[in-house]
């Protein structure tokens, strides 16, 4: 749209462009026409000359005759222009000793009409003024004419026109015919050249013999007045020089048009200067009108364009920001929506609702020990990672929501309740009453014997519930710890039965304090020993093999001590590591010795904090070649707990053992923080159920089902299923009917030592 504005002018322009050559052309016919006009008068002189010039040829040397010639030719020229005629004899190739006269007539009032007739002497003396050009006018062809520059009399200006002729053959003068200038002059401003910057008449030899230049324009006359005075002809001649006038027009602004023409004789020429630029402007400026209705046209349209489109861009943008704004908005909505979420998660647990660990630690943060109120009643769902392996997680979600429903409703509300790791909950309670915390443990302890109505079923949960005291404690971690080794303590076989709580920490303190010296002993190594139980085979009770089971019978303490209390506090101090490779060394010792062709196996436990020692399948190779014992008949038993998870090297090293050929079992499988993901993926020769798991099985059916589908992941797994701590023949019964291949427990036999054994006696 824009262009059209160019467009549409550069099209005026152009018309206008076109008018002007238009224009330039008219005024150059009109030059024409002048030069027609002067042509036309020439026309009569030149009969006039030849007239004249024939009469001349034939005159006798005598005065009267030569006069009355004159005044006949003079007469008939009938013309105002000319001044007068003469007749000239070249003194010289006339008769050189006859004086010779030439006879001249001219107007002495032109008015009146009047002629006079003056001779002229030609007598070689005789210096009259144009001899010159007489001369070149002699010399040229009979017939033809030549034209003088522009003389100047004392009166007047001319211009001469000559024309040699003979007599007997013999060239013997000029005819001339003088044309006064002014006279042509006056002739010429008849016309109007008013549109010209400037209009010189001029001889072939480029004098000017007539000029006019713009009057309006001061400039043009100060030129005209300082330069040769075009067009009065006093006392000398103009010449014109067109690169010199070209460049005055131009020094003055214009652009110079210039339009030559000559006579038909040739005799003068028209040099028209035209300012091209003013013409051009003129003719724009009469076109303005059209112009400016163009440009308010244009502009009023182009206006229109600009108002549309800017409103529609605005309005683009405008919807654009919106949608950036509504985006912007949702983003931040979202961001917002994730961040609560995120403190939600970190302080909240998504499927109870309750608060969480991290709440705990920065709720329940001021600890005043030895005058603090609280204390911490911990429920821990032991059979919930069972649950999680046979059922889905929805209803493992259902069955915590209905749990944490239940547990609200029988805590008082002063009580405060937290979801703490895995299934484990705290409720907090400021229990000013002596006693009014055991009593709510016992409270819990009651309520969660029975299963949980979910739906259509019924799901039983074993809650293991400990109860510490906060000012038994010296800081909030160590609330938790105490709060751990309560439940640790609870027999899982008595969980059902009896509340535990663990109110003699500081009895508990004192036995670790009093271990952990006895441990330090340089002779604490000699006081181990293993014990050996059978495992059997469930269908006929036939043995398998044996599980080595650590004892320690300390000289410091006077009594025999029980693994679940020190090889805890060996992990602990490290003592662990010496520990296990003696249990190592003893099994092997009995396979390669009593053992050797019994081909029964022996499971070991291993802890996973003997793992540390990064070279321990090497060193595990290295003992069984010793002992020249196949990989076979050993299995390594390994717990895979919390403590595992903090082993970096752990999975690492179970891979290179099974890599290297040994036989690993999982040892109280379905109580541990197992990764079962993990373990699934791992080729586990052996998984032990827990005997938790065992225990009144008969009567239980939730655990029938558990053991059975532990029977098929072991399956699955392509691993041997051993079941643990069989004290009933009822179990044994059930266990032969799911079909688990293993069992070991009580009712078999109990730990006791090889020799003690069939393969002691021989
Ligand atoms: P564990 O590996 O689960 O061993 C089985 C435990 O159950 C043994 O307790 C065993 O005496 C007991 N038991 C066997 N049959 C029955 C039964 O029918 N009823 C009941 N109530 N208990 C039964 P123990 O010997 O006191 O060992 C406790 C734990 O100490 C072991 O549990 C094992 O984790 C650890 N432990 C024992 N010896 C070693 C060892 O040499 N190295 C390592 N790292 N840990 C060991
Ligand atoms: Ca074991
Ligand atoms: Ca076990």
């Amino acid at each position: 749209m824009l262009l059209i504005l160019p467009l549409g002018i550069s099209y005026l322009l152009r018309t206008d462009g076109i008018a002007t050559d238009k224009y330039i052309d008219d005024r150059r016919n009109y030059i024409e026409q002048v030069l027609d006009t002067i042509d036309s008068s020439f026309s009569a002189y030149e009969q006039l000359i030849y007239t004249t010039v024939k009469i001349t040829e034939e005159l006798a040397p005598d005065k009267a005759e030569h006069e009355a010639a004159l005044k006949l030719a003079f007469s008939s020229s009938r013309s105002a222009l000319v001044y007068g005629i003469g007749i000239w004899y070249e003194p010289y190739s006339f008769d050189e000793k006859t004086e010779r006269f030439g006879p001249y007539i001219h107007h002495i009032d032109s008015n009146n009409n009047k002629e006079e007739i003056t001779y002229f002497w030609n007598t070689p003396e005789y210096n009259y003024q144009n001899r010159e050009w007489y001369k070149t006018s002699l010399a040229a062809k009979e017939g033809e004419i030549s034209v003088s520059p522009p003389f100047f009399d004392s009166d007047y200006t001319y211009i001469t026109f000559g024309i040699p002729f003979s007599k007997e053959g013999k060239k013997t003068g000029v005819v001339t015919v003088d044309i006064v200038l002014p006279q042509l002059q006056g002739y010429l401003s008849d016309y109007n050249f008013s549109d010209f910057s400037g209009v010189y008449l001029t001889t072939k030899d480029n004098s000017i013999v007539f000029s006019k230049t713009d009057a309006s324009n001061a400039a043009i006359e100060k030129h005209a007045m300082e330069g040769e005075q075009p067009g009065l002809f006093t006392d000398r001649t103009a010449v014109y020089d067109e690169n010199e006038i070209t460049s005055f027009f131009e020094g003055i602004g214009q652009k110079p048009e210039i339009l030559t023409s000559e006579t038909e004789n040739g005799v003068f020429r028209i040099h028209a200067f035209l300012d091209r630029k003013a013409i051009f402007l003129n003719i724009i400026f009469r076109h303005s009108l059209q112009y400016l209705i163009f440009f308010l046209f244009w502009t009023s349209v182009l206006y229109l364009i600009i108002f549309n489109s800017s409103y529609l861009k605005r309005n683009y943008e405008n919807r654009l920001l919106n949608t950036e704004n509504e985006r912007l908005t949702e983003e931040i909505f979202k961001r917002k929506e994730a961040e609560s979420r995120l403190t939600f998660q970190a302080y909240y647990d998504e499927v109870s609702g309750l608060q969480n660990l991290n709440s705990f630690m920065e709720k329940e943060e001021a600890l005043q020990p030895g005058n603090d109120n609280r204390s911490l009643i911990q429920v821990s769902l032991n059979n919930m990672k069972e649950l999680s392996l046979i059922l889905s997680s929805t209803i493992i979600d259902e069955t915590l929501l209905a749990f944490t429903t239940r547990l609200k409703s029988v805590c008082p509300l002063e009580t405060r309740l937290y979801r703490a790791r895995g299934f484990s909950f705290f409720v907090v309670y400021d229990d000013q009453k002596t006693g009014s915390s055991q009593k709510l443990a016992e409270k819990l302890q009651n309520e969660f014997r029975f299963a949980l109505r979910l739906g259509s079923r019924d799901i039983r949960l074993r809650a293991k519930i400990g109860l510490v005291y906060f000012k038994d404690a010296e800081s909030l971690e160590q609330v938790l710890a105490m709060s751990q080794s309560a439940i640790a303590g609870l027999d899982v076989a008595d969980s059902g039965r009896v509340g535990l709580f663990d109110h003699s920490v500081q009895e508990q303190k004192a036995r670790h304090v009093v271990l952990d010296a006895a441990m330090s002993q340089p002779g604490f190594i000699s006081e181990l020993y293993m014990l050996y139980q059978y495992i059997v085979k469930t269908e006929d009770r036939s043995p398998a093999g044996f599980e080595a089971l650590m004892r320690w019978k300390s000289s410091v303490l006077g009594s025999t001590v029980s693994p679940a209390e020190f090889i805890p506090m060996a992990e602990e101090n490290g003592l662990i590591i010496g520990l296990g490779w003696f249990a190592i060394e003893e099994v092997l010792k009995a396979i390669s010795g009593p053992l050797k062709n019994s081909g029964l196996f022996v499971t070991v436990n291993v802890s996973p904090i003997q793992f540390i020692e990064l070279d321990f399948p090497d060193k595990l190779d290295n003992l069984l070649n010793q002992y020249a014992v196949d990989k076979n008949r050993l299995k390594l038993e390994i717990t895979e707990s919390s403590a595992a998870a903090a082993i970096e090297s752990f999975w690492q090293i179970i891979d290179e053992l099974i890599r290297r050929g040994y036989r690993l079992a999982i040892d109280d499988f379905g109580t541990g923080e197992s990764s079962f993901h993990r373990l699934y993926s791992m080729a586990f020769d052996t998984l032990k159920i827990d005997r938790s798991f065992v225990t009144g099985l008969n009567l239980d059916e939730r655990n029938q089902e558990i053991c059975r589908s532990l029977m098929n992941i072991g399956k699955t797994m392509g691993s041997q299923i051993v079941a643990e701590g069989v004290e009933t023949e009822e179990e044994h019964r059930v266990l032969r009917e799911i079909g688990i291949k293993y069992s070991q427990g009580y009712l078999y036999a109990r730990p006791q030592p090889l020799s003690e054994t069939e393969f002691g006696k021989s």
